[in-house]
């Protein structure tokens, strides 16, 4: 087993990662960057090094300053958390070249997996459904507008290295395919470096619906379940569950399997999330993500699991503690993300936190790193953490939530509170299933009524 960890990251995730690694009786390293001095991540681990100016750019990004810190630290493996570091394939070949194990799977998976054409040939190789579509080699304007035709419109038009929705268009005639196809390549070009795109079908109203697999490098591969992840706003996930409502144990079974069987396939190694929408009964592979999520902890609570320490005994080399057959699903669990911003016009929402206190009692998680006195810097994304909630059934878990969220406190910043609140007491959200379009829908609907 490893004895040391240097966390590459801050926030939530940071001190959550530190929680695990202590229990397993590693010693914790925490780096920081100017504005997070009197972070919490910090107070939790056994030592904290400083690695730059509070700009990400200048320091949670700067991989050579970590593996820098982390050689000096003495320490044994990396865990680079979600977000930053994270999917960066370079990042995790030069911990290997510096003798520093990174917690993730091998590079060639994270690059592979990196760009959306490649990561669809592969999982439809391995026989994972993938959205129908043109994911090949050829770019020419007139010859993915002729692709977009057979598809069958509307069609979306993807940059093959996007993210964040960048280099995305939809278009719906024939007509107007050029000109978006233009306008995606430019996008794609500038925020990526890389013009390619793809064209698939666009699923009318579909759900997200994610697996969480994991591999260990030794021909293991098992999936624990999926979550939904249909609350959203522009792409950004707001409220998630596990399980997914509607799911059958059948449906489950049949596309978890084919996950694992992919994972096993293509020699993944550690956490990973396949993602896909989900309408009618069928499910179309978007992407992968290759780290651990923000919305991990659902799948614990339901599972048992704790996804962070199979993480590192992973990357210990060690072999999965956990057969398919051990995996389980007890009761729902929901998580909300609890973001420093205005509830109703989503402006971030920097500053002291005055008065805090967070929600407890049976079945409530909060994983944070906020106290009172804290300043919540402007520097980085608005989560402030997760309340989630668990029950022996859904009904159960959402009650719970509710009280958990009328209980806390955060003051000094405005947060999005009234914004789960509300969620949680629309029918349609109580009822299960909503699709990814609902929350927009909802939010119009909110701004018609004021
Ligand atoms: P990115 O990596 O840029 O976030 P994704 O492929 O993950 O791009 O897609 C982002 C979001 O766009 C999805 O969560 C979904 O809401 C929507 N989306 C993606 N592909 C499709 C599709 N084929 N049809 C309809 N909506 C889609």
């Amino acid at each position: 087993m490893l004895g040391s960890v240097l966390i590459a990251n801050r926030g939530e995730i940071a001190c959550r990662v530190a929680r695990t690694a202590k229990r397993l009786g590693l010693r914790t390293i925490a780096v920081y960057s100017e504005a997070d001095r009197g972070a919490l991540h910090v107070r939790m681990c056994d030592e904290a090094h400083a690695i730059g100016p509070a700009p990400a750019a200048e320091s949670y990004l700067v991989g050579a300053r970590v593996i820098e810190v982390a050689r000096k630290a003495g320490a044994e493996c990396i865990h680079p958390g979600y977000g930053f570091l994270s999917e960066n394939a370079e990042f995790a070949e030069a911990c290997a070249a510096a003798g520093v194990v990174f917690v993730g799977p091998p590079p060639a998976a994270i690059r592979a997996m990196g760009l959306k054409d490649r990561a669809k040939a592969l999982m439809e190789k391995a026989g994972v459904p993938v959205v129908p579509g043109y994911h090949g080699e050829r770019q020419e304007p007139s010859f993915l507008r002729e692709k977009a035709y057979e598809i069958g419109y509307p069609v979306l038009i993807k940059a093959v290295a996007g993210g964040g929705g960048k280099g995305m268009r939809r278009v719906d005639k024939h007509a107007e395919f050029e000109a978006a196809l233009e306008g995606a390549q430019r996008e794609a070009k500038a925020s990526f470096g890389d013009a390619r795109v793809l064209v698939e079908k666009y699923v009318g109203a579909p759900r997200h619906i994610e697996i969480q697999v994991f591999a260990d490098g030794h021909g293991n591969a098992i999936h624990l379940n999926e979550r939904d992840c249909s609350l959203q706003r522009r792409h950004q996930k707001v409220i998630e569950e596990a399980p997914a409502p509607e799911i059958t144990p059948r449906l489950r079974a049949r596309i978890g399997e084919r996950c694992a069987e992919a994972c096993r396939k293509i020699g993944y190694r550690g956490a990973g999330t396949f993602e896909f929408l989900y309408e009618e009964g069928e499910f179309y592979f978007i992407e992968m993500n290759t780290r651990v999520q923000v919305e991990h902890p659902v799948t614990e609570l339901i599972t048992g699991v704790d996804i962070v320490e199979e993480q590192i005994r992973v990357a210990a080399g060690e072999r999965l503690k956990y057969r398919q057959k051990d995996i389980e699903i007890r009761g729902h669990a929901i998580e909300c993300r609890i973001n420093a911003e205005d509830p109703f016009s989503f402006a971030p929402s920097p500053g002291r936190i005055t008065a805090y206190h967070p929600p407890g009692g049976p079945g409530i998680r909060v994983d944070s790193h906020i106290y009172q006195g804290y300043l919540v810097p402007p520097y980085y994304d608005s989560m402030l953490g997760k309340v989630i909630a668990y029950g022996d059934t859904r009904d159960q878990a959402i009650r719970r939530m509710r009280i958990a969220l009328s209980e806390m406190v955060v003051e000094g910043i405005k947060t999005n509170i009234p914004l789960h609140q509300e969620l949680l007491a629309d029918n349609r959200v109580i009822r299960g299933g909503v699709s990814i379009h609902h929350l927009e829908r909802a939010l119009a609907q909110r701004a018609l009524e004021r």
